[in-house]
């Protein structure tokens, strides 16, 4: 058993920024674990989305078949479980989402392998896995060291890692074309369906005025609000903001919320946890107006500054607004 095997994510035909997450992952995993890192990707037409994992991972394989197109685990399955056990890696590994939360118990459980879910932190001592993982709604991390085990199963909490440079390693790729899929029994892909857009799509927006928990209560939203009008943008929020309903739900950035890249996201009073992280990371620009200077937000901000947010907002807005 050597390696780590990273299961490949997409949808409607694009690759998920989490499947390069877990490639970060896996390769700065893969020497402590000794040997390397593969990644199989299932899909109609595999090698149109191969190319950004492709410099990512040092083995790609590519399974083809028309029925492979959207996520169904009933088809799977079956060709992962062959793969897992052509391959005998240390370690499976694919996003937390909810084909990964669908697809890695039922390997784990079909193959008789333990099982790690919503890892945030992986690591590996004494020939077994450690791992990092939120608990209590995120209230308090857990660590865990698993016993050893041949091949163990785990997912990855979105924004946990970052994406590897693209040509960090060279690729070595193989084109597997499936004539025949194990039988379906009862799931069917009918169709996706996009959520609903409620008020205002932040995902559209080109320019993002974000306020978190330091905005101090629903009093100080029109301050922000004005602040959005004067530059054109759209306001969103952290989570705390909208579980507080002091936004509504459809402005969370964030893993529960909206992923965003706008030109420009302002945070406002955000502390810049990685569950926030994972959704806003790729903007274009990012300022953050904290006033603490250690709050996280200020390692992906491209300028920060370090103040009362209530003295930089009307500034702010009257330089814009004027
Ligand atoms: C499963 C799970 C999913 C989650 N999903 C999301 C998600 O989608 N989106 C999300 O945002 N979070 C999410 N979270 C919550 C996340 O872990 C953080 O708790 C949250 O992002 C913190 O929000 P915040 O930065 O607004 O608040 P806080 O962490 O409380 O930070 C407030 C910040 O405001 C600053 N501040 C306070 N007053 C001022 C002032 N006057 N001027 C300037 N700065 C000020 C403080 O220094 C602080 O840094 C999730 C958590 C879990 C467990």
């Amino acid at each position: 058993m050597s390696g780590v095997l990273v299961i490949a994510e997409h949808r409607q035909g694009v690759l998920r920024e989490a499947t390069l997450e877990c490639l970060g992952a896996a390769l700065a995993l893969a020497p402590m674990i000794g040997g390397e890192v593969t990644t199989l990707l299932l899909a109609d037409d595999p090698s149109a989305l191969a190319g950004e994992i492709t410099g990512r991972t040092q083995g790609l394989k590519l399974y083809a078949h028309p029925e492979l197109a959207a996520f169904n685990p009933e088809l799977y399955a079956p060709v992962i479980m062959d793969a897992i056990s052509a391959l005998q890696p240390s370690l499976v590994l694919m996003p937390h989402s909810s084909q990964g939360m669908d697809l890695a118990p039922a390997l784990a459980g079909r193959l008789g392998l333990p099982l790690v879910t919503d890892c945030t932190g992986l690591a590996w001592q004494d020939g077994a896995l450690t791992v990092r993982r939120a608990v209590y709604g995120g209230k308090a991390m857990q660590e865990l060291a698993l016993k050893p085990a041949d091949t163990v199963v785990a997912t990855l909490q979105a924004g946990a890692y970052q994406a590897p440079a693209a040509g960090a390693v060279d690729t070595a790729a193989e084109s597997t074309t499936l004539t025949e899929l194990a039988p379906r029994h009862a799931r069917r892909f009918l169709e996706y369906l996009a959520g609903a857009v409620e008020d205002v799509d932040i995902a559209a927006a080109d320019i993002l005025v974000s306020v978190g928990r330091g905005i101090g209560g629903p009093d100080n939203i029109p301050q922000a609000q004005a602040l959005a009008d004067a530059l054109g943008a759209t306001l969103s929020c952290s989570r705390p903001v909208a579980d507080a309903g002091w936004l509504p739900k459809s402005r969370q950035v964030g893993t529960s919320g909206k992923t965003v890249r706008p030109k420009i996201y302002l945070a406002l009073g955000i502390s810049g946890a990685f569950q926030h992280q994972a959704g806003m990371k790729n903007s274009g620009t990012i300022i953050a107006v904290n006033s603490d200077a250690r709050a996280p937000i200020f390692q992906v901000a491209h300028y920060g500054i370090v103040a009362d947010l209530f003295e930089v907002l009307p500034k702010l807005a009257e330089r814009f607004g004027g």
